[in-house]
């Protein structure tokens, strides 16, 4: 059994990897300010003796240094939705979202030196930009604006691969980073604006799919289940410390076949319509190049679009029912 934080537990994904290292019995230290997150993802585990959760800022430095005796560390926190409609998004926290991934970094940096603990950060694919090569492999640099929309987030998630990456230099830390590609699944916030969140609800309950552009912009959807494994296997295997992994689906789909696909599965008559131009540096190509997670981790997804779709739409049916 080892003692293992996640910060952003009551998260979309921390709270299932919260749930995946309860059940492979270790003890786990949730933390969470509860931004974009709720604790109604983390109800079921509040009773287990083996979980705890503690309501606080992962820039809190005098509360992180009250935690001790920890093996593990998952730095998870930070708001992710880049919808400017959205009161979730990281376009309506931009200073929560540059201090998350950096202060916050520093910190947890600190934290897992000072326990001899390890560290993952969930770094993301937008460090990559709108990319100019596809697949994305982990050598490609990108082509990211230091002062566009998405800067706040791009950048800050940059810096906090560069902290750790220093950290692991220049203390010794145990630290690697995981760069996520769009992941969905049931405990999505259902009051935020990602495409998954938005054609769901807008299916289920027959108004209009908004496709943004022209809908010829791709993107490559991880099911939740494998990515929660791939982070597992970025933290224990071997070999891992100083190392980057991208964690993702390389099964790419435009977003218009997308939101038909979900208009189809959740048998709706909602019409898809172009609702607005594509937004300012809106990554027009995403599909992971994940043979290095492949061949050092072992990892690949399994789940198909169509079984996941389903189990997240049926999550999102029962919420409204
Ligand atoms: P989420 O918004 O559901 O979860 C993030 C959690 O962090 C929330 O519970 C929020 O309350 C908490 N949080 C935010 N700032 C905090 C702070 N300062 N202190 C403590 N808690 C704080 O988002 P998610 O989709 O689960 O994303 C989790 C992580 O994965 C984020 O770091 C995100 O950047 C990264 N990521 C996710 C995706 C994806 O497709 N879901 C893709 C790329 C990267
Ligand atoms: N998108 C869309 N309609 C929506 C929400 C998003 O067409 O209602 C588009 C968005 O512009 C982007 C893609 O879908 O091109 C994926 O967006 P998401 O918000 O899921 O996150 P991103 O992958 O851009 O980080």
């Amino acid at each position: 059994m080892k003692k293992i934080i996640v910060t952003g537990g009551a998260g979309f994904l921390g709270s299932h990897l919260c749930e995946q290292l309860i059940q492979a019995g270790n003890q786990v230290v949730a933390i969470d300010n509860l931004l974009t997150g709720s604790q109604k993802n983390i109800v079921s585990l509040m009773t287990n003796k083996n979980f705890s959760f503690m309501q606080m800022d992962v820039c809190d430095e005098e509360m992180l240094k009250k935690i001790k005796g920890i093996e593990e560390i998952y730095h998870f926190a930070s708001p992710a939705d880049p919808n400017a409609n959205s009161k979730f998004s990281y376009l309506a926290h931009p200073f929560e979202t540059m201090l998350a991934n950096t202060t916050g970094t520093w910190l947890l940096c600190q934290l897992a030196v000072k326990n001899n603990a390890r560290l993952s950060f969930a770094s993301t694919s937008e460090i990559y930009g709108d990319p100019e090569v596809s697949p994305q492999s982990e050598t490609y640099r990108g082509n990211v604006s230091t002062t566009g929309p998405r800067s706040v987030y791009d950048e800050s998630k940059r810096f906090g691969e560069t902290i750790v990456t220093a950290f692991v230099k220049e203390k010794g830390l145990d630290g690697r980073i995981t760069r996520i590609f769009n992941t969905y699944g049931p405990k999505m916030n259902p009051g935020e604006g990602r495409a998954v969140v938005n054609f769901i609800n807008q299916a289920i309950s027959g108004e209009p799919m908004t496709i943004y552009g022209d809908g010829k912009q791709t993107r490559s959807f991880c099911f939740v289940d494998d990515q929660i494994q791939g982070q597992i296997k970025a933290m224990e295997s071997k070999n891992t410390k100083g190392e980057v992994f991208n964690i993702g689906n390389p099964a790419e789909i435009s977003i218009l076949e997308f939101a038909s696909k979900i208009k189809e599965l959740s048998q709706s008559t909602s019409e898809i319509v172009f609702s607005q131009e594509l937004p300012i540096d809106d990554p027009k190509q995403r599909k992971p190049d994940i043979s290095k997670a492949a061949k050092m981790l072992e990892w690949e997804p399994h789940e198909s679009l169509e079984s996941g779709l389903l189990a997240t739409i049926d999550y999102f049916k029962s919420l409204s029912a």
